[in-house]
């Protein structure tokens, strides 16, 4: 589903990605982990194209993102057609990012009504359906700043999900929220690994990896140190790096 093939990627003269390879099957729920600065939020923003790597491809379902096959060659592709490949991955963030302007309502529907061109009715019944999902149906018409952050960011995952992505990515989706609001907001992202949902995860909750995930990522000053079944990286890690970081978690 998702083919992650030497990547390389730079800011200035400094390599933050190095030789990254990574397969993610259909359904497969990988959590990222690593310490801070090893490149995790680089990785993920490569998969949807806010960064662009200097070497390596990513393919999604077979096509490569960011390059389109022209006689037998890969070229850039255009900004709108990067767009639309973009459009098919959800991406939830540490900060919840929602519009503060907008209701919970207002903030799911927005996407599906401009870019995908959906009838607002039709955005309505579904985004309604979205917020039963995420037990937040009863905010409809709630702004932003009437939500607690655990509610913030069950709606910014609704509001993922709105576009009916193919492939789920968090980013440390509960580091930013209160202890006692973790919980709910990895009981959702629990519901929808279940509904076989492919989602890439970075996260510092070992539990939630260990239970959830499929494979386990471990990424140190930008390359992968070491990755598999989440018993082995957690319980048995073979690298030192990897003994370390999950002491230094746990
Ligand atoms: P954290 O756990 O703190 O979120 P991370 O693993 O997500 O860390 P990244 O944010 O991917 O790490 O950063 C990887 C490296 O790239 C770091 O050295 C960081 O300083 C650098 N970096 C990230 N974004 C930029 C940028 N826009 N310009 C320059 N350097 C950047
Ligand atoms: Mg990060």
């Amino acid at each position: 589903k998702i083919v992650i093939r030497g990547l390389n990627k730079y800011f200035g003269s400094l390599q933050v990605l190095h030789n990254i390879n990574l397969d993610i099957a259909e359904g497969d729920i990988v959590c990222l982990i690593g310490p801070s600065g090893s490149g995790k939020s680089t990785l993920l923003r490569c998969v949807n194209q806010l960064e662009r790597a200097e070497d390596g491809l990513i393919w999604i379902d077979g096509v490569p993102q960011g390059w389109k096959e022209k006689a037998g060659r890969l070229v850039e592709l255009p900004t709108v057609d990067v767009v639309r490949q973009r459009a098919k991955i959800g991406m939830v963030f540490q900060r919840f990012n929602l519009f503060p302007h907008f209701t919970a309502l207002e903030n799911i529907i927005e996407a599906p009504i401009r870019v995908k061109k959906i009838a607002r009715r039709d955005a309505e019944a579904r985004a309604l359906a979205l917020l039963d999902k995420v037990g937040l149906r009863d905010k409809t018409h709630a702004y932003p700043s009437q939500l607690s952050g655990g509610q913030q960011q069950r709606v910014a995952i609704a509001r993922a999900l709105a576009m009916e992505p193919d492939v789920m990515l968090f980013d440390e989706p509960t580091s930013a929220l209160d202890p006692e609001l973790v919980a709910e907001v990895l009981t959702v992202m629990r519901s929808l690994a279940e509904s076989g949902m492919t989602m890439l995860v970075v996260t510092h909750e070992l539990g939630f990896a260990r239970e959830v995930a499929n494979k386990v990522v471990f990424m140190d000053k930008g390359s992968i140190a070491e990755q598999g079944e989440p018993e082995a990286v957690l319980f048995a890690p073979r690298n030192s790096r990897t003994k370390d970081f999950i002491s230094s978690v746990l």
